[in-house]
């Protein structure tokens, strides 16, 4: 049905890497996390107080944007399924090919993404 590198082919490697990159960045969230609630940990006068709170943040705020991603994958694969992929979300006109080569998860064409 589909070629080697079709959109099937294309989201499943995509939601692999993204996989990968939310056990990554739980298993970093979760060693953050250790660190700030160690014994040795006290905010208020440890001057890497912040930069451990700042950390958690940002490991925090990536861990959500990949996740969202693994959501919008798992969206496309569905679209994929029930025949709509391809076609923009917003305006119901298709979506370019070299848009979907690059963004193969994007619900929206070039001219509604901006
Ligand atoms: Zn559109």
């Amino acid at each position: 049905m589909s070629a080697p590198d079709g959109p099937a082919a294309l989201l499943s490697s995509e939601r692999a890497r993204t996989v990968e990159q939310v056990d990554a960045l739980t298993r970093d969230f979760d060693s953050v996390v250790e660190a700030c609630e160690s014994d040795a940990y006290d905010d208020e006068h440890d001057p890497e107080g912040h930069t451990i709170a700042y950390e958690r943040q940002q490991v925090a705020s990536l861990l959500r944007e990949a996740k969202v991603h693994l959501t919008e994958i798992d969206d496309a694969l569905a679209r994929l399924d029930s025949g709509t992929y391809g076609t923009c979300g917003v305006c119901g006109g298709p979506i370019a090919g070299e848009r979907l080569a690059t963004r193969p998860a994007t619900r929206t064409c070039i001219t509604c993404a901006r």
